[in-house]
Parts: C-alpha cells; structure tokens; sequence
C-alpha cells in the first residue's frame, strides 16, 4: 500500500491501535466523538448511549430517516499482522473489520454533515457486537426514541472478495445463532472405586455424542443446521473421578423455529442424561442473534442501484452461518446488510487478517450516492 492514506483511511488506521472490548469502547467513542465534533454542527444532534454515539443529521425537507450503522468492537485476539499501525492495546484486535466500519460510518456521516439529504440520517455506531450484544439493548433505550429510522443499512467486510465488490441476496444472509454453555455436576470419587461416584467425564463424552443426533436425526435435511462443542473442560486429575464438566459450544440455524427445536432437543436430551447419570446439569445460551433478514424489496432495490452506478462490482452471494446483531435491527426496522471485499488470505477473527483499507473510500461514495439517491425518490 503505497497511496496516500485519505482522511477516513487514517481513522481506520488510528481506531486499529485501539481496539477495546464490547462496551469498554472509551477510547474508541472520543477519538469518534472528536471527529465529529470537527464537522459543521448546524445540522447535527449528538447523543451518547453507553459507549456508543447516536448523530442525527437533519435533512433539508424530511419525510423519512434513513439509518446507518457501524459496530465499534474488537476481539480478544493477540494481533499477528505486519501493519505498522498493530494495536497497542495487548491481548486484543480489530479483527473483524469494526474499525472499517467505523471509518466508513465516520465518511457517511461527514458527507451528509457538509450537505445533507433532503430526509434525515441517523448514523448509528453501536458497541459490543461480538458480545454480549449492543443492538438489542440499543434499539431499547431512550437516546434512539425519537431517532428511530424508516430504514437501516449496514456493511461488513468480507476477506474473500477484491476490493470493489459488494455481495448481498435478498433475504436470509446470516444465520439466527447462540451460544450454548452446558454444566453437569455428579459426584467425585477415587479412580478405583467407580460405584461410588457419577463421573461426569463420561456423562459430557456421551452428550457430545447425544448432542451430534439432533442435526442429523431431528431436523429436515434440506435445512441448515450447526451444533457444534468447541470446548469440554472436566476433572480434576488423572485419578480422580470428575465430578464437574462443561461443556461449550454454538448453535447456528437458517430460521427462528428452528433454533426452538434445537433448544428444545438439547434440552430434553439435557434432561434424559441428568435421569441416567443421577447428577444435575443446567444450560445456559449466552448470547443469543437472530438472524440477518435482508428486506427483499429494499434489498433488490440496492442491488439494482449498485449496478446502475457501475462504480463496485456486484455478487449475489448464498447465505452464511455467521451471526450478527444487527438482526435485531432489521427485525423492527426494513431494510439490509452487504458484505463489502477487501481482499485478505485470512479469515475474520484471525490473528493475521489484513484487510486491504483502499476499500474505505469507495465504500463512503457508494453508500452516499445510494442514499441520495434513495432520499430523492
Ligand atoms: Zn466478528
Ligand atoms: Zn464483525
């Protein structure tokens, strides 16, 4: 990368040095705030909620408001990149593209504050995406009553596409997802004598495997299901009897009905081994996301303009078993998310993920032009 950095480039890069934690934003939200405070005010609000920022942008003739958001959050991931600008904060990483998205939040927002759309927008950049969850508590609160918008529109960066594409489909684009954390407690005992204890080791090895019949024998086969354990953790010592295992995992569906039925199977399959193994087991789903439900009017409308403008080339992509909490968002509020190239090797949430930033500035022009576009119709 040898161009020179534009001004929303540069914010990526600064927000790259300080990637903070879900609602532990602080240094994210002033560096943010500054920015914003540098725009002509005349026609801006400003509300903090959090550690996250509201900005109206008043239009010049508002029939509607039109909503932006960026998440603000970064990983718990020991950064393994060749940047010069690595995070300085140790232990944690922008490695999911949030300061992308709030480069390129800050871009939008700064267009429209220098010249507003005839309706109004609400640049929305929401904490804790990655967990436990900023929109839900979010779209809750007082500070985005009375700003709530018609619709919403939101990106995220996708590592397999070239810089200049953009992928989107109407419909479902990510999957409704939840955290599943199973705890069994039985009774400890000595090695030797295995009559007087419930092993839990055992109890956890059978769940697992208990665990893998639900996608493959309790749901549709031509719908998408994931279960999967990530982590056992049980015992004590190699002599010991454990009388304590968890279990850790995640659950990934293409519909709301049927993350119920998969809930309900883990749950009686929770129940029937606290009857066979005597011990006591409780589940708990963490963070929940419901799915990423692209509004297919508003959506084919995107993709339509996308094309016309020429400017990004467009791919119609499939779904993916990713989750993210701006379901929530478009659960109450029409409207779309798109996955935008910048073309990297590794995956989200890798160590090594360098996404290329040249994709910062075409974003900006993009999502203005739509909005203008969208705001004259
Ligand atoms: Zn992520
Ligand atoms: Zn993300």
């Amino acid at each position: 990368m040898t161009t020179q950095a534009s001004s929303f480039v540069e914010l990526r890069r600064q927000l790259h040095q300080i990637p903070e934690p879900g609602f532990q934003e602080f240094k994210t939200q002033a560096v943010l705030l500054e920015r914003i405070a540098a725009l002509p005010q005349e026609h801006l609000e400003v509300r903090t909620w959090r550690t996250g920022i509201l900005v109206r942008v008043k239009g010049t003739a508002p029939r509607r408001t039109f909503g932006y958001r960026a998440d603000m959050d970064a990983l718990p991931i020991e950064e393994n990149t060749s940047y010069p600008f690595r995070s300085q904060h140790p232990g944690y990483m922008h490695a999911c593209g949030h300061d992308l998205h709030m480069a390129i939040g800050m871009g939008v927002l700064s267009a429209f504050a220098k010249q507003p759309m005839s309706d109004d927008l609400v640049l929305v950049f929401q904490p804790a995406e990655e967990g436990p969850g900023g929109a839900l508590p979010m779209l809750g609160s007082q500070e985005l009553q009375g700003m709530m918008p018609d619709q919403m529109v939101a990106l995220h960066i996708a590592p397999e596409y070239p810089v200049g594409t953009i992928a989107t489909k109407p419909g479902i684009l990510f999957a409704n997802t939840s955290e599943l954390f199973i705890d069994l407690t039985g009774k400890g005992g000595h090695a030797a004598f295995p009559h007087q204890a419930n092993d839990m080791v055992v109890a956890a090895a059978q769940l697992v495997g208990q665990l893998q019949t639900i996608v493959a024998r309790n749901i549709n086969p031509l719908d998408s299901v994931v279960v999967t354990i990530g982590k056992i953790e049980g015992g004590t010592k190699q002599n010991i009897i454990a009388e304590k295992a968890r279990l850790e995992g995640t659950i990934r569906t293409m519909s709301i009905d049927t993350m119920r039925r998969v809930k309900a199977r883990i749950e009686a399959l929770v129940s029937g081994l606290e009857t066979a193994f005597d011990c006591k087991a409780s589940i708990d789903y963490g963070s929940n996301y419901c799915q990423v439900y692209n509004n297919p009017a508003v959506t084919e409308e995107f993709m339509n303009f996308v094309r016309t403008d020429g400017a990004m080339n467009l791919i119609e992509c499939t779904e993916a078993m990713t989750g993210e909490d701006f379901g929530y968002f478009l659960e109450r509020i029409p409207g779309f998310m798109f996955w935008l190239g910048v073309d990297t090797p590794y995956g989200l949430h890798h160590a090594s993920i360098e996404p290329n930033d040249q994709a910062v500035d075409p974003a900006i022009e993009v999502i203005v032009r739509y909005l203008r576009w969208k705001s004259a119709q």
